[in-house]
């Protein structure tokens, strides 16, 4: 798609204009969407000539503003919420979206095209790989999921995708809980999403403790930040996060 690898969204969005066709549908599709917001951050631009923020304008476009963008646009859906939540991780919340939508190039959704190719999960190496597999019915995911979640939902713990979705969608749970939960399932995404693709590139596959540690890690250091930069509410959001390791 002409997107390297280590690209962010909004690099992704700035690469060359020209339309691209390909064999794959979903190929097209992530296409087709790219381009639907590429041309509503130019309509914006035409509009205003500058990105508006919080605290004015500025000229620079940001991932951060695309992210609002397609916070608003996806509304609609009744995830879209715990997914385009309020000091949400850009890049963690654009791989849990095209989760939610079912629009990542799972192996259950390429064979549909080309029923030559290998469909097994790369990770577990033994069942067929769906969304529904890697998120997190996979042997080696359901580890991380469980290692990050289930001393915060104890005896709702579930792996089950829809039921996730479900439980993170409830507004009514307590704040810091809802975050963390929220924060954890896209952080696991993104992590998993990303060593699928590392081996399908040959790269040599993380052991399940060293991706463990590497997404609590993250999880911790953005609570960090939060306490650090003073924001209200978040004084503890570190100690709750301790409180749940079991
Ligand atoms: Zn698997």
């Amino acid at each position: 798609m002409g997107i390297k690898r280590e690209a962010t969204v909004e690099e992704a969005l700035m690469r060359d204009k020209r339309r691209r066709r390909y064999r794959s549908r979903i190929l097209n599709e992530i296409e087709a969407e790219m381009e639907t917001v590429s041309e509503r951050l130019r309509v914006n631009a035409e509009a205003v000539n500058m990105w508006r923020c919080g605290s004015g304008y500025k000229q620079r476009f940001s991932a951060h503003e695309t992210w609002w963008l397609l916070r608003m646009a996806r509304e609609r859906c009744n995830w879209s919420r715990s997914i385009w939540f309020s000091k949400a991780t850009p890049k963690f919340a654009f791989v849990a979206w095209l989760a939610a939508s079912n629009r990542l190039s799972t192996m259950d959704r390429i064979t549909q095209w080309d029923p030559g190719a290998d469909a097994t999960c790369v990770l577990c190496k033994r069942e067929p790989e769906s969304r529904n597999h890697l998120f997190f019915e996979c042997s080696f995911s359901n580890q991380l999921w469980e290692h990050l979640t289930k001393g915060i939902l104890l005896s709702d713990y579930t792996n089950a995708w829809l039921s996730i979705l479900e439980i993170i969608s409830d507004e009514g749970m307590k704040k810091k809980k809802r975050f963390c939960l929220r924060y954890a399932l896209q952080a696991a995404l993104h992590a998993l999403w990303w060593e699928r693709d590392k081996i399908k590139y040959n790269e040599k596959p993380s052991p399940i403790g060293a991706t463990m540690k590497m997404v609590d890690k993250g999880i911790r250091n953005k609570l960090s930040i939060l306490r650090s930069k003073r924001v209200k509410g978040w004084e503890n959001g570190l100690q709750f996060w301790f409180s749940t390791r079991i």
